[in-house]
């Protein structure tokens, strides 16, 4: 297997003291950081293996996004300036029903080129009603690391074809698991994804939950939270809010990944706390649908766990981590003030603490001896970032300035996804013309549903 010897100029480790080592480099073996060494010519002059230098780069964990739709990706574009029920009912629905195994499979590739040309390399996707193996199989094949599961529908007043009953969302669901949960080296785990409770009956969203016993570190997933007019809706259905509600049917816990969380009170805060659940920020997302602003600074303050995806193509409308870094930061200072969500906290918000939210921190999430080998180079040389020469400008570079542009180069378990700017598993090309010829066939089979 392969033995690498990388060289860069600076690594941020994200690791437990924000460890940032100038003039070292990072040895990998079959996939896993075995050693940080001193730059020296003996070092590398007697190293058994092949020596990447890397000059003036940055090497950082690769991002970890908790909140993803592939299946969206073709999607971008379609819906924007759009109110979520509404988004949903009139395009996103529509389009997601009427996928065959092609164009989700082109959606898939799509949307992981985009995150690895990007720096990410692990990812939680909410998949989507049918063809879910597509997904899979892309994610194997691509080298992505990810938790990903089937979208669970058993109720749908938005668009009532797309649904399925609940034993048929359950059985596939169990089928899909058995198949897909830790395979490709560990490399894939199972995330179960019933949508949001609208579109999920109270046995559905039990039933799933019992489910995970079987599969030991899977993930439940799901939205909560996000619209004013969704919560009023849970709350006409179920006389509870919408955490509450999670809290009432025992599916918090420090294995549930809820995306958005924006319109909660102080009761479901403190259930996220005390039941140590997940919420996973997309501020692009909740900004372009005009959802709210997550109480992210309280959330952090209080101890609940937080982590950031950049949800699905047609509401962000990127798929890029650094975009939601800077929001994220940004968001949050109209109403604290300028010194809160600092660049470091944000960083790590992206990285270690979305491997905390998948439960695949033992492995990912920073750069530390023993980790599997997720990287990130970036390339920050340029006259648009800072150069000052303290450490806390890396930080403010790569979250305030730094776009996905700026990666060079991406690994993922020891092998390169992307070397030198150029995808090694996806031509680009291919790519994007097979994506747009998808869509055609996509939007046609909408018209003719
Ligand atoms: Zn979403």
């Amino acid at each position: 297997m392969s033995k690498y010897l990388l060289v860069p100029q600076t690594i941020i480790t994200a690791d437990a003291n924000d460890s940032i080592f100038h003039n070292k480099c990072l040895e990998i073996e079959n996939g896993v950081i075995t050693g940080i060494h001193e730059n020296s010519t003996s070092v590398i002059s007697g190293f058994q293996g092949e020596v990447v230098h890397l000059d003036n780069k940055v090497l950082i964990p690769g991002f970890v996004q908790t909140h993803i739709h592939l299946c969206q990706t073709l999607f971008r574009g379609l819906a924007d300036d759009m109110e979520l029920l509404d988004w949903l009912q009139k395009r996103i629905f529509p389009c997601e029903n009427s996928h065959d195994p092609a164009s989700l499979k082109s959606a898939a590739q799509l949307g992981i080129y985009e995150l690895t040309m990007g720096g990410t390399t692990c990812l939680l996707d909410m998949g989507t009603m049918r063809h879910q193996e597509t997904i899979f199989d892309e994610l194997i094949g691509s080298g992505m690391r990810a938790v990903a599961g089937k979208c669970m529908i058993d109720q749908n007043d938005l668009y009532p074809s797309f649904k399925s009953t609940t034993k048929a969302e359950l059985d596939y669901t169990y089928e899909l698991a058995n198949a897909y949960h830790n395979i490709a080296e560990g490399r894939i785990r199972y995330g179960f994804a019933p949508r949001f409770v609208l579109s999920c009956t109270e046995e559905l969203l039990k039933e799933t939950r019992a489910m995970m016993d079987d599969f030991t570190d899977s993930i439940y997933h799901t939205h909560s939270s996000e619209n004013k007019g969704e919560i009023q809706e849970v709350r006409r259905l179920h006389n509870r809010e919408n955490i509450d509600y999670f809290n009432s049917i025992n599916v918090l816990g420090d294995h549930t990944v809820l995306a958005h969380c924006i319109h909660v009170n102080d009761h479901e805060v403190d259930l996220l706390r005390s039941t140590r659940t997940r919420v996973a920020h997309c501020p692009s997302s909740n900004m372009k649908l005009a959802s709210g602003i997550a109480p992210i600074h309280r959330y952090l303050q209080e101890g609940v766990h937080v982590s950031l995806g950049a949800d699905g193509a047609p509401c962000n409308n990127t798929l890029s981590a650094f975009n939601e870094m800077r929001l994220a930061a940004l968001l949050q200072k109209p109403f604290h003030g300028p010194t809160v969500m600092d660049a470091k906290t944000v960083f790590r918000l992206a990285t270690i603490e979305g491997a905390k939210a998948l439960h695949v921190d033992s492995l990912v999430g920073s750069i530390e001896i023993g980790k599997k080998a997720d990287l990130c180079i970036l390339d920050l040389s340029d006259p648009t970032f800072s150069v000052s020469p303290d450490d806390e400008a890396l930080y403010s570079n790569i979250v305030y300035a730094a776009t996905a542009a700026r990666v060079t180069d991406v690994m993922i378990n020891g092998a390169w996804v992307v070397r030198k700017g150029e995808h090694q598993i996806y031509e680009k090309d291919k790519v994007y013309s097979t994506a747009k010829a998808e869509l055609k066939n996509v939007l046609q089979r909408v018209q003719n549903s």
